[in-house]
C-alpha cells in the first residue's frame, strides 16, 4: 500500500520549511516507530496521536506503523505535528480521502482525549508554508485569530478529531472564537506622569527615545531607574507593520498566544541571574529566541547591570553589532532578529549606598571602582547616554508630584523627532541618528556650531574618537527634538554632558 502523505512545517528559527509526514502501515506485529529526526516532544506525538485517536474511536492500527518525517536531515521539534499525523494516518485508514491533504498545511498538538490545542510558533510556520505556496491552513480553533494576521490564507480551525476528519471530508470547521474569549493583552497603565521629579533623567529618556540611543542610568537603589526604564516602551513611535509581523512571530515562537498584531515596542528585562541561553537563546538541539530577540524592536532592561557574569555581557556583542542572533547547532543554524535599544542600571556600589549621603556604606573604595569596571568596555561602548540619578527631597518630591507630563505628549515629540530624522537620513538608508556611522557624522551631515568645544575635549584627552562621535548623534538628536535645522553649540553642550553623564 503507498503510504498516506500530510504537510506541516519546520522552524529553523523564525523560517519555516515544509516537512512531509508520511504513515505507512504496515504487516506483522503492532509497533509504531517515528522517524526523521524528532526531538523528546515530537517522539512523544505518537503515544498522543494513539490515545486522541483512541478516544475519538477512530482506532490505531494492530499492524506496524512507520510515521516518516521528511526531509529527514531536518531536525524537527514541538508538538505541532501531532494534527498532520493522524490526519496522514486517517488518509491510510480510509477516513478521509487522500486528495483533502494534497495541498493543506496541518498544525495542531493532541491531548490524550481528542482535543486539538494551540501550539507554539504558529504564526512563523504559516509565514513559511505561505512562502512555499501553500495557502490552505487547519489549525487550532483557539489560534485562528492568530493565523488570520496571515494575509491571503483560506483558514479552517478545528477544536477536536471527530471535526479535523470532518473538514477533511469537506466540513467546514470551527467558528473563530469571540474576541472577549481571546485573553486581552494586559494593557499596563503605566505613565511618565508616575515618576515624581527627575526631570534630567526623563529628559534622558526622551533624547533615547528620539535617536534610539543605548542608555545606562545610575544611581542609588529607590531613585526611580526601573520605573523610567519601564516607561521607555511607551514613549517610542508605534512598529511599523513589517516590524509588527516580525515581533509577533517571534513571541508566538516563545509561547505566547497572538490574538492581534503586537504593534507596540516590547519590552524585556531578564535577571541577572539568567543564563546565556535565556538572554540570547539558545537550547539543546534546536535553538528558541532568549531575551535580545523577544526585545527586538522594542528594550532591552538590564537591571543592576555590574550582576551579569561577564558571559552574559560578552553574549549581548553579537547582537548590539548585527542587530541578530544566530546559533549554530549540529543539525541546523537557526536566526533570530535582535535589534533592541538597551537600557542599563546600576547602583553606585554593590551595597548600592555609597552615593547616599548618610548612608552607611561599609563598601571599600576599591571594591566600588570594581563594581563600575564590571560592565566590560565593549558594552559601554555602545551606550551613547549616561545618566546619573538622586533621590529627590521630600519638598521637591510635592513639587515634582504636581509638576508632571504624561507619557503620550513626550510621544509625540518623539515621534517628531524621528520623522525628521528619518527625512534626513533617507539618502543612507538609515532610520535613527543612533546607526549613522562616524564618518557619516564628519563627512557628509553639516557639523553642529561651537564644534571647536568638542576638538578641545580631545586634545586634552577628555574624549575618544568613539566619543566624539557618540557627542555628534546626541547632538543632532537634541536638535531634533528642538525642530532644529542642524545642532547649535547649545545642543552640542548638551550632548556632551550626556555622553560624559554630568549634570546639564
Ligand atoms: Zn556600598
Amino acid at each position: 500500500m503507498n503510504p498516506a502523505r500530510a504537510w506541516s512545517v519546520a522552524l529553523i528559527g523564525l523560517a519555516g520549511a515544509m516537512v512531509e509526514v508520511e504513515v505507512h502501515i504496515g504487516c506483522g506485529l503492532p509497533k509504531t516507530t517515528l522517524v526523521g529526526l524528532p526531538d523528546t516532544a515530537l517522539s512523544e506525538s505518537k503515544e498522543r496521536c494513539k490515545a486522541a485517536m483512541a478516544a475519538a474511536k477512530l482506532g490505531w492500527p494492530s499492524d506496524p506503523v512507520t510515521i516518516n518525517l521528511s526531509p529527514a536531515t531536518l531536525p524537527k521539534a514541538g508538538s505541532h505535528y501531532d494534527l498532520s499525523i493522524v490526519a496522514a494516518m486517517g488518509a491510510a485508514k480510509e477516513l478521509c480521502p487522500n486528495e483533502a491533504l494534497a495541498e493543506r498545511v496541518i498544525l495542531g498538538e493532541l491531548s490524550l482525549d481528542g482535543r486539538v490545542r494551540p501550539v507554539r510558533g504558529l504564526l512563523p510556520a504559516l509565514l513559511g508554508a505561505q512562502q512555499h505556496g501553500f495557502t490552505n491552513v487547519v489549525v487550532p480553533a483557539a489560534q485562528m485569530r492568530e493565523a488570520a494576521l496571515v494575509e491571503g490564507l483560506a483558514i479552517t480551525g478545528v477544536s477536536n478529531l471527530p471535526e479535523l476528519f470532518d473538514v477533511l471530508r469537506g466540513g467546514a470547521g470551527s467558528c473563530p472564537p469571540s474576541p472577549d474569549e481571546v485573553a486581552p493583552t494586559p494593557d499596563a497603565k503605566i505613565d511618565m506622569a508616575d515618576v515624581a521629579g527627575q526631570v534630567e533623567a526623563k529628559w534622558a529618556v526622551e533624547v533615547a527615545a528620539a535617536g534610539r540611543h543605548h542608555l545606562y542610568l545610575h544611581g542609588p537603589p529607590g531613585v526611580g531607574k526601573t520605573l523610567l526604564a519601564e516607561r521607555l516602551p511607551g514613549i517610542l513611535p508605534d512598529l511599523t507593520p513589517s516590524e509588527a509581523l516580525a515581533v509577533s512571530a517571534i513571541h508566538s515562537l516563545a509561547g505566547r498566544q497572538i490574538a492581534a498584531l503586537i504593534h507596540r515596542p516590547p519590552y524585556a528585562n531578564p535577571h541577572h541571574n539568567a543564563t546565556v541561553p535565556a538572554l540570547v537563546g539558545g537550547g539543546s538541539r534546536i535553538a528558541s529566541p532568549g531575551a535580545v530577540s523577544l526585545a527586538h524592536r522594542g528594550v532591552l532592561f538590564l537591571d543592576e547591570a555590574p550582576e551579569f557574569t561577564p558571559k552574559a555581557m560578552e553574549a549581548l556583542r553579537v547582537p548590539l553589532e548585527s542587530g541578530q542572533v544566530v546559533i549554530a547547532r549540529a543539525a541546523a543554524t537557526a536566526v533570530y532578529p535582535a535589534s533592541f535599544q538597551l537600557v542599563m542600571a546600576a547602583n553606585p556600589c554593590p551595597c548600592g549606598m555609597s552615593a547616599t549621603p548618610g548612608a552607611n556604606c561599609q563598601c571599600p573604595p576599591r571594591v566600588i571602582r570594581r563594581y563600575a569596571e564590571r560592565v566590560s568596555g565593549p558594552i559601554l561602548d555602545r551606550v551613547d547616554i549616561h545618566q546619573h540619578m538622586r533621590p529627590l527631597r521630600a519638598s521637591f518630591l510635592r513639587a515634582a508630584l504636581r509638576a508632571t507630563e504624561r507619557s503620550a505628549a513626550v510621544a509625540e515629540r518623539v515621534l517628531a523627532a524621528r520623522q525628521r530624522q528619518a527625512v534626513r537620513l533617507r539618502e543612507y538608508g538609515l532610520l535613527t541618528n543612533a546607526e549613522v556611522p562616524g564618518v557619516v557624522l564628519r563627512r557628509s551631515l553639516s557639523l553642529p556650531a561651537g564644534i571647536e568645544r568638542v576638538e578641545d575635549a580631545v586634545n586634552r584627552g577628555q574624549l575618544s574618537a568613539r566619543g566624539v562621535d557618540k557627542v555628534l548623534r546626541l547632538a543632532w538628536t537634541v536638535a531634533d527634538l528642538a525642530q532644529a535645522d542642524r545642532p547649535t553649540a547649545e545642543h552640542l553642550h548638551t550632548a556632551l554632558a550626556m555622553r560624559r553623564g554630568e549634570e546639564l
